[in-house]
């Protein structure tokens, strides 16, 4: 029988990926977008959107009191983001190391970070760091309409029966 993402193990897992202002400015977001498919990951959501400070503050919650915080607003807001859901088997942790640490000079070239960035304040990219964070971001960031079902034809070759 035809299998359903859902009955694929780890089901359906989502995370949020942001192609941050930098990554947009350097024209990057297609590069970006191509490492997930390539990789086998399923497009979901994506838009692109100048994000508000209400916005980025619910989606920082735990940094709003750090010290960089103004300057991540004020990064964060220089321009627009490209936000995508990207649905797969582990795509939370997978997607962690795609992205690389959150400071370039620990990312392993091959990441995007250690690809594309220098400096934690211009890092390119955002991956949600857990499945509890990733559903709640992307609740954040996406109606629930603008996320899409949808069958990958290649799903059987990409994922193992067993
Ligand atoms: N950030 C920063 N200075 C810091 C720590 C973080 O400018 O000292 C920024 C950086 O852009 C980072 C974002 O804040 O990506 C969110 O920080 P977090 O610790 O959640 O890292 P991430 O999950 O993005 O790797």
């Amino acid at each position: 029988p035809r299998r359903t993402q859902s009955s694929v193990a780890g089901g359906a897992e989502r995370t949020l990926i942001a192609v941050k202002p930098d990554g947009v400015q350097r024209r990057h977001v297609g590069q970006i977008i191509q490492r997930f498919e390539q990789r086998g990951f399923k497009l979901v959501g994506l838009k692109m959107l100048q994000a508000s400070d209400g916005l980025l503050s619910q989606h920082y919650c735990q940094l709003v009191q750090k010290p960089f915080y103004p300057n991540l607003l004020h990064y964060m807001t220089s321009g627009p983001v490209v936000a995508m859901v990207w649905e797969g088997q582990n795509v939370v942790q997978s997607s962690r190391r795609m992205v690389g640490p959150t400071n370039p000079v620990e990312a392993q070239p091959g990441t995007v970070r250690g690809d594309f960035s220098l400096h934690t304040s211009r890092n390119v990219v955002h991956a949600s760091d857990s499945v509890e964070g990733a559903q709640r971001e992307i609740q954040l960031w996406f109606e629930g309409k603008e996320l899409l079902n949808w069958d990958c034809f290649d799903h059987s070759l990409t994922y193992k029966e067993d």
